[in-house]
């Protein structure tokens, strides 16, 4: 024990600290490098109604790494906020999912399809961020109307006034904005009626046991009150379970996303799900 607690002790050279430096460092190399070489994807998870019927999807970020093969956001997302590289790899998925718009416009099993892009704190606070937005728009020409979004609880608390602001510029674009993770935060609710937001987003923390724990349903049940109550559409992510998902429409929720309906998809096999979706419908 004594040997144990001696090894656990903190040394001015721990080769354990020094191999996560140093796997951080490689990690940020590649990440940089993978920018670079193109090796960014999105995958598309698809968004349905109460009805059932695909409204939209979300574009998640994934790395083809060489030789790791597809690496998941968890793994480099944070690194990437806290190196800034957020800011570049924001500006990708950005343009990818708009160029992704566009290609969906031409069908008519996907035109009507809304796309949901999660915006980072940085990259939201980065002053240009609005003209990124728009020159976006304009060089591939997706329309704004189509495009919402998902912003966190966490970057919107801090510069309420330049915050709001730059809501508004987005919402006269026509974005709309989607408040994700909705719950985890610390968002007062006095503050969350003065945001220019058309959606919240029920965090899958609390979708994940809505049939077993009563806090979580509780929980569930008052993020789409307060949602009705304020004007917005709301809708449920984690949506594993057919049960899940008649609770939360029971409980006036609108909109889902997670496993029951789809994984998230690459750009084909998610063309193909939406297909042969419409087919069933007709
Ligand atoms: P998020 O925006 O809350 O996205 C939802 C996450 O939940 C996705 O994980 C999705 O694959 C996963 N998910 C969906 N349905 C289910 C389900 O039924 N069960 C479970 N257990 N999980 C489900 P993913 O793709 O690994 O992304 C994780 C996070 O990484 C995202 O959370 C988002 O915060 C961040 N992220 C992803 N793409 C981007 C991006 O382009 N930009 C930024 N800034 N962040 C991104
Ligand atoms: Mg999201
Ligand atoms: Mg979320
Ligand atoms: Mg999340």
């Amino acid at each position: 024990r004594a040997k144990a607690a001696g090894r656990n002790t903190m040394r001015f050279f721990d080769p354990e600290m020094q191999a996560v430096a140093t796997a951080r460092a490689r990690l940020e190399a590649d990440l940089r490098q993978g920018l670079q070489d193109k090796d960014l994807l999105l995958h598309f998870q698809p968004q349905v109604n109460s009805a059932g019927r695909i409204i939209g999807a979300e574009a998640l970020m994934r790395w083809q790494h060489p030789e790791r093969g597809i690496v998941f956001p968890a793994e480099f997302v944070p690194l990437a906020e806290e190196t800034g590289l957020i800011l570049p790899l924001g500006r990708w998925a950005l343009q990818a999912a708009c160029a992704q718009l566009v290609a969906w416009a031409r069908h008519p099993d996907t035109a009507r399809l809304v796309m949901a892009v999660n915006v980072s704190a940085r990259q939201f606070h980065h002053p240009d961020f609005v003209e990124e937005v728009l020159t976006v728009l304009r060089y591939t020409g997706a329309d704004p109307k189509k495009l919402k979004l998902e912003l966190t609880e966490g970057m919107l608390v801090e510069d309420m006034e330049g915050t709001v602001a730059k809501m508004v510029e987005l919402k006269e674009i026509g974005i709309g904005l989607s408040l994700d993770d909705f719950g985890t935060g610390y968002s007062s609710l006095s503050y969350l009626k003065s945001l220019p937001l058309d959606q919240l987003k029920i965090d899958q923390s609390f979708i994940r046991d809505v049939l077993i724990d009563p806090n979580d349903a509780a929980i569930a049940c008052a993020i789409v009150s307060l949602s009705h109550i304020l004007g917005l559409s709301v809708m449920a992510e984690g949506v594993e379970t057919e049960a899940q998902r008649s609770f939360l429409v029971s409980h006036g929720c609108q909109a889902f996303q997670g496993y029951l309906f789809s994984r998230p998809l690459a750009p084909e096999q998610f063309r193909q799900y939406v297909h042969e979706r419409v087919m069933a419908e007709n």
